[in-house]
């Protein structure tokens, strides 16, 4: 769909010299080299085109590195030995499930306060934000980890 909307100008172009070609004013604008005219309309389209096609690529690709770089560097530092310090050194030897941990988060709702009279009426309104708090469980295990470098052993829990 997208490359349909960008050959639209290719469209257009070549629309726009077939016109002027059943004009009768034809011979005097576009000469008799007519098929040059259609040509570099093509031409310079496609070209648009490609180039178009070729600067989204290429920021597609960018952003999709920027990603990958951060990962990594986010893995570096996780996967550090806390002794020798140096990144990819962990090792997964086993897990062991603890339990399942219970975790207390809020969601936000709106309340709309109704305020009344002496007589019930309606005397206005106050929009006010509470915090509803809700639990959710996460489970708990503990790994243990050794170093592939120096041999050290360490367990994280998480
Ligand atoms: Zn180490």
């Amino acid at each position: 769909m997208r490359s349909l909307v960008r050959a639209i100008p290719a469209i257009v172009g070549f629309g726009w010299v077939l016109w002027y070609s059943v004009k009768a004013e034809w011979s005097k604008v576009v000469a008799p080299n007519w098929h040059w005219v259609v040509i570099a309309v093509i031409v310079s389209t496609t070209a648009l085109w490609l180039l178009t096609n070729l600067v989204a690529y290429r920021a597609k690709k960018a952003a999709e590195g920027a990603k990958k770089e951060a990962e990594e560097a986010r893995k570096r530092i996780a996967t550090k030995c806390p002794k020798c310090n140096k990144p990819w050194a962990r090792a997964l030897d086993r897990s062991e499930f603890l339990g399942r941990e219970q975790n207390l988060d809020y969601d936000t709702h709106y309340v709309t306060d109704v305020h009344r009279d002496n007589e019930g009426h309606q005397t206005g309104t106050t929009e006010r934000t509470v915090r509803i708090p809700y639990t959710y469980n996460t489970d708990v295990s503990r790994y243990y980890y050794h170093c592939k470098f120096c041999g050290h052993k360490w367990t994280r829990i998480s």
